[in-house]
């Protein structure tokens, strides 16, 4: 149940001030929703600290002198209360998923200031239970907004036990189970992008983009080696990348950042249902080298971002190895099928030919933010690339073997451990776990996809998808009668923010719209969490026709 906004103050007494500043019942715009019982704040009494511990101040708990055991522990335990209540209210289908306001009425309705002199335990206590009240539930059934959706409580333990051991990865001397527990993981997510991929090198590294970025330094490197110490003189010549024009933005993001500039990260046209050509690629490569220019570095992706698309990897393979060219996967989203024998081919068929491959577990396999992978098939190009072997952290003349000094292959210094909460969701599943995971949400996308198509006249699938990327226009009934054409799909492409806010206000539903280069707006809907049934996804349906039928 949901913390009455009316937490007690440090005399133990209802506090007046914060109830009027956080109303049991903000100013609601939108009209009630059908749904029952979304009436969150409820009795604050589960999270009221003893009398003697919540007007404790924060010198009063460990480490302080005079803490006692008792008051950590009440604290602590009155925290993990707050947030296994989320976690229930989160899988509770009649709560909402978000309490929407505007920012400027949001900031009214919390207490964010940063004070002079500090609060108490209870009032902190309060603070987070008021977080979480006004956070969007991502790990909600009916949240189907991001590639990143859901809570898997195992990873979720290890992110807390992360965060209790609260170490930096950039050495085995400080991170010893961490870093071989890194080595093991990354070791089979090498070996299951490909056999001939054991040898190889990968890294954890702060998202998908940025894992992106290492490929893309990494080819750099072995091509010019001296880039490293001699810099942008070395290169004689317009070095030039490519991706399709589907891709992820960070891809081009590697070419603004890196010096080569957007103009020379080249967007390879793509078909109809998303995928590039590879005539186009090698086209594209011809008209550069006729230029003097020097193709390097080709991006493909397995599942794009809006279509779900997976560009032809063994086609591609073929024109980088013609033309000399690195080729970089980028599955941060696709990634999840490789687990999955029924989905990985043709999808992904031929991704050990790649040198690089971009896999964030924290998209597909439901591993907690962040968690991304960067995996090479080459071995030690990571540290000879990036190795600044600085010398009071990176001693060459340790007592271990300074191999497993992994921070020394990054352009970070510290990194966050993101490891254990993957390594603990896999020991959990299992591959068996993963593929029975993955397999679920395709099969779910697919029941979607025969629902969308049973209801011609309410809904229109835009194609049939690769993933779990479901792209559908909503048809409010004024338009029903219209045929299909481009002035329909315009009307339809207005009707997405307005369905969308709709959504937001009641607080219902969330999922996801944007135009593409073919199209106006339409939804682009995603089941990347477990908590999904089929039950959910014909209430997605259901709704989506509650709120928008008459608009
Ligand atoms: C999400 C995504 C990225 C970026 O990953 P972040 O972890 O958000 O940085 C890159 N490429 C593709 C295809 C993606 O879907």
């Amino acid at each position: 149940m949901w913390p009455d906004a009316r937490a007690p103050n440090r005399t133990g007494s209802p506090s007046s001030d914060l109830s009027t500043r956080l109303p049991i019942e903000p100013h609601h715009t939108a009209p009630r929703s059908s749904v029952a019982a979304l009436d969150m704040a409820s009795n604050t009494s589960n999270y009221k600290l003893s009398a003697a511990v919540a007007n404790a101040k924060y010198n009063d708990i460990i480490p302080y002198e005079g803490a006692t055991e008792k008051t950590t522990h009440e604290f602590l335990q009155k925290i993990v209360d707050i947030l296994v209540d989320y976690i229930k209210a989160q899988n509770n289908r009649n709560e909402k998923i978000l309490d929407f306001h505007h920012p400027e009425d949001m900031i009214k309705l919390l207490d964010l200031k940063v004070p002079q002199q500090g609060v108490s335990l209870q009032q902190l206590v309060h603070d987070c239970a008021t977080t979480l009240k006004y956070q969007v539930k991502t790990g909600h059934p009916h949240f189907f907004n991001q590639l990143s959706s859901g809570l898997d409580l195992i990873s979720m333990a290890g992110e807390w036990l992360t965060a209790t051991a609260n170490t930096n990865m950039f050495t085995y001397e400080i991170a010893p189970v961490f870093i071989l527990m890194e080595t093991v993981v990354m070791t089979h997510m090498r070996e299951i992008v490909g056999k001939n991929w054991r040898k190889g090198d990968s890294i954890l590294a702060p998202g998908g983009s940025i894992s992106n970025l290492y490929a893309f330094l990494a080819a750099r490197h072995k091509m010019f080696p001296n880039y490293k110490e001699k810099g942008i003189a070395t290169i004689q010549g317009q070095l030039v990348m490519y991706t399709s024009d589907q891709s992820h933005y960070s891809v081009k993001s590697c070419a603004s950042v890196c010096g080569l500039g957007t103009d020379n990260c080249v967007m390879v046209p793509s078909d109809e249902s998303g995928k590039m050509i590879p005539a186009e690629l090698e086209r594209l490569v011809v008209e550069r080298k006729n230029r003097g220019h020097i193709p390097f570095f080709v991006a493909c992706t397995s599942g794009t971002t809006v279509l779900g698309a997976f560009d032809p990897i063994n086609d591609i393979a073929d024109i980088c190895k013609k033309y000399g060219m690195w080729l970089h996967v980028d599955a941060a989203w696709g990634g999840g099928l490789l687990l999955s024998k029924k989905y990985r081919h043709p999808r992904m068929s031929g991704v050990e030919r790649a040198d690089s491959v971009t896999w964030n577990p924290h998209k597909l396999m439901g591993a907690l933010l962040q968690c991304s992978t960067i995996h090479f098939k080459e071995d030690g190009l990571l540290m000879s690339c990036n190795q600044m072997a600085a010398d009071y952290l990176f001693m060459q003349d340790k007592l271990y073997d300074i191999r497993y000094d992994t921070g020394d292959k990054v352009i970070q210094c510290g990194r966050h451990n993101d490891i254990f909460k993957l390594w603990l969701q896999w020991r959990a599943k299992g591959d068996e776990g993963f593929e029975e995971l993955i397999d679920r949400l395709m099969e779910l996308s697919e029941y979607l996809v025969k629902r969308i198509k049973e209801q011609p006249d309410k809904f229109y699938l835009i194609m049939e998808p690769e993933m779990v990327n479901v792209c559908f226009w909503y048809i409010p009934k004024r338009l029903r009668k219209e045929p299909h054409g481009p002035a329909r799909e315009a009307k339809l492409g207005e009707m997405c923010p307005r369905l969308k806010a709709k959504m937001m206000e009641e607080g219902t539903l969330m999922t996801g719209y944007q135009p593409d280069d073919r199209r106006p707006n339409f939804f682009r809907n995603i089941i990347s969490s477990a908590a999904v049934t089929e039950k959910d996804v014909d209430f997605l349906l259901s709704e989506m026709d509650r709120l928008g039928q008459d608009m």
